[in-house]
């Protein structure tokens, strides 16, 4: 069995995918998770990347050709996932919602069930709802992954955050580094030290967080080609990160990282 994550979001949140890459292999997938972070456009097409791989009927997951994928991608699956949202005329999710949810997850499934949650911050996910979830979150249905998301871990409720493992999705200024990058044609940026610390600036970054998120960059680049081309800028990049670390002056080792890019 194999696992093929979305080119994109491995691009957007390597590090978040790294984690669930090493879960998924090694069969340690959690029942509940706390998705934090602002971009809830990247949080949503994740917990449908992972409906997909554990629904899919493919040996390389997902692979956007079976039926569960298609109906997953066309949003027509009959069971997957389950999305829990405000409904318009509510402030938050109400609790005749958790209840019907609760009586469907009781019920069997041919299918791995992916609930979202979404948003789960207190005001939206009030306590008396969350107590009726609980005890299902704590001893949950097999093949049941309860995916809570919110803007802020501060603003979801204590007995929630107990319950679940954290992922924290990556602020703006994270990604930026990826689309400069991509939009801005690769070589602009590496061949100008000042460049370099300008953005590193404006970002308000660590040179060594910069070799990091241009080593994702790299990383996915290879991954999506396979050109040994990749490989070698990622090799100049770990000895770049590692002089770093030694604390050898920071300029004299991106300038020279960079010439020789
Ligand atoms: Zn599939």
């Amino acid at each position: 069995m194999n696992f093929k994550f979305n080119t994109k979001l491995k691009q957007e949140i390597p590090v978040v995918i790294d984690f669930f890459e090493k879960a998924l292999y090694s069969n340690k997938i959690f029942h509940a998770y706390l998705l934090t972070g602002k971009n809830h456009e990247i949080k949503e097409n994740f917990c449908l990347e992972i409906a997909k791989i554990l629904n899919c009927k493919s040996q390389e997951k997902p692979c956007n050709q079976c039926q569960n994928c298609n109906w997953i991608n066309q949003a027509s699956h009959p069971e997957v996932p389950i999305s829990l949202t405000v409904e318009a005329d509510s402030k938050e999710i109400k609790v005749k919602q958790i209840e019907t949810l609760l009586k469907k997850l009781s019920n069997k499934s041919l299918f791995y069930r992916i609930i979202i949650m979404n948003p789960a911050d207190e005001e939206f996910l009030s306590k008396q709802s969350a107590n009726i979830l609980l005890k299902t979150i704590e001893e949950p249905h097999e093949r049941t992954i309860f995916f809570f998301l919110a803007e802020d871990y501060d603003s979801v409720l204590a007995t929630i955050k107990s319950r679940c493992q954290i992922i924290n999705f990556p602020e703006f200024k994270d990604l930026t580094i990826n689309s400069f990058a991509i939009e801005n044609n690769f070589g602009e940026i590496t061949n100008n030290y000042f460049k370099v610390s300008e953005f590193v600036k404006n970002l308000k970054i660590s040179n060594l967080d910069f070799l990091k998120n241009l080593y994702n960059f790299c990383l996915n680049k290879f991954i999506e080609s396979h050109n040994p081309f990749w490989l070698n800028k990622l090799e100049k990049i770990e000895i770049a990160q590692n002089r770093i670390i030694a604390l050898c002056n920071e300029k004299y080792v991106i300038e020279e990282l960079l010439f020789n890019f």
